[in-house]
């Protein structure tokens, strides 16, 4: 039998364990540490962001833009109904009412032309996703929401960290960015996060939540001579443990994503001849954008045979996946519906996409062997 061929493999690819044991042996391993001041430095650098704080997890930073909307009593939040689960529950925690809007075809992130037509006075923000490290298009988003001055935009930067939209980097365009650095994404720390904020004004209150309530960061600085409850907030700072292993990550950031691009490169150029044959298509990229390559996915013509493919590539130890299944219609979903939406691009993509195997490490030979066994599987469920 072939060796098998995970879907992800998380790596050490520098001086994280080094960075680790520095942090547990400097005696400085709660939220906060030199590892996370230098993580959040880097990452507000790369981003151009106000400032940036270490989190627990996307999903803890995007409850903290949730917090920081101050949303009230029957106010709305658009999300996509293809993301992740977080991406919604985030905002339905924090007492929105949630509106589903449906994906474009051509990059699987939220359409800004459904968008339009559900934006009303009662939507807060718009949390678009840039799926797959693809950046969704901003530019009509924005010309979207432009009409609605109370409506905030929250990038759901989950898979997009270094990737680029007109040159610009992915988390700098909205008032609030989340990123993750769960162990399936492409910088990994196990498990963690951080919320970029990109306007000076949300800075203050952003600490008083992430200090638990307390004013202890205006202490810190000496501005006052005692910390207090003051707010909301909960526990949402990174261990300086995990910071240190990111940033064993990030020093490795070039290379990381250099070899990210080989891989989702050699599948591009072994599958594009194939689509038209076959009956499937490949991930778009539009010209204006740098992808962050965090996946490859394709997409089968039909529901039925994806999962005949994906049986059939199981059974030669080769580990696809499907993904997302749509939110608008999730049980868990309906106590927090403002009202319901169809959203048939999402329901049609959720049911005939195929993520292939992709990690830093996937071999030629491994890339090789995941698209042969994928193009036998098609051609004998055609
Ligand atoms: C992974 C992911 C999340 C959640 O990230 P955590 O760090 O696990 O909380 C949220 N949104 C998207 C789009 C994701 O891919």
């Amino acid at each position: 039998m072939p060796d098998e061929i995970r879907f992800n493999r998380p790596a050490i690819e520098g001086d994280e364990l080094e960075h680790v044991q520095r942090a547990v042996s400097g005696g400085h391993t709660a939220a906060a540490g030199p590892y996370s001041a230098r993580v959040a430095d880097c990452l507000r650098d790369a981003v151009g962001a106000v400032d940036c704080l270490m989190t627990t997890s996307c999903t803890a930073a995007l409850e903290m833009s949730a917090l920081l909307l101050d949303l009230q009593p029957g106010d709305r939040v658009i999300v996509p109904s293809f993301t992740f689960v977080t991406t919604a529950l985030a905002f339905a925690r924090e007492g929105a009412s949630l509106v589903f809007c449906d994906i474009e075809e051509e990059t699987l992130a939220a359409d800004p032309s459904h968008v339009q037509t559900l934006l009303d006075d009662h939507v807060r923000a718009v949390v678009p996703v840039h799926y797959a490290g693809v950046a969704c298009q901003l530019d009509a988003l924005f010309e979207a929401v432009r009409h609605h001055p109370n409506v905030d935009v929250i990038e759901d930067n989950a898979h997009g960290l270094f990737g680029t939209y007109r040159d610009q980097p992915l988390g700098s365009f909205g008032r609030f960015a989340a990123l993750s650095f769960h162990e399936t994404k492409n910088f990994i720390s196990g498990e963690g996060g951080a919320l970029l904020i990109n306007r000076e004004a949300d800075v203050d209150r952003a600490h008083v939540l992430y200090d638990k309530g307390t004013n202890r960061r205006a202490f810190m600085l000496g501005d006052v001579d005692k910390y207090s409850w003051q707010d909301l907030g909960s526990s949402f700072g990174m261990s300086d443990v995990l910071a240190a292993y990111l940033w064993g990550q990030l020093e490795q950031r070039a290379a990381i994503f250099d070899k990210r691009r080989r891989v989702f490169d050699h599948y591009m150029t072994a599958l594009q001849s194939e689509t038209q044959r076959l009956g499937f298509r490949t991930p778009e990229v539009p010209p204006d954008r740098q992808p962050a390559y965090h996946m490859f996915y394709v997409l089968l013509d039909r529901a039925s045979r994806r999962d005949l493919v994906l049986r059939a590539m199981r059974e030669q130890r080769i580990n696809p996946t499907f993904h997302y299944t749509p939110l608008h219609s999730a049980p868990g979903a309906k106590p927090f519906l403002a009202y319901d939406t169809h959203c048939p691009v999402t329901d049609s993509v959720s049911s005939r996409l195929l993520r292939l195997p992709f990690h830093n490490n996937l071999s030629s030979s491994e890339i090789d062997r995941v698209v042969d066994v994928f193009l036998t599987a098609l051609e004998n469920h055609q």
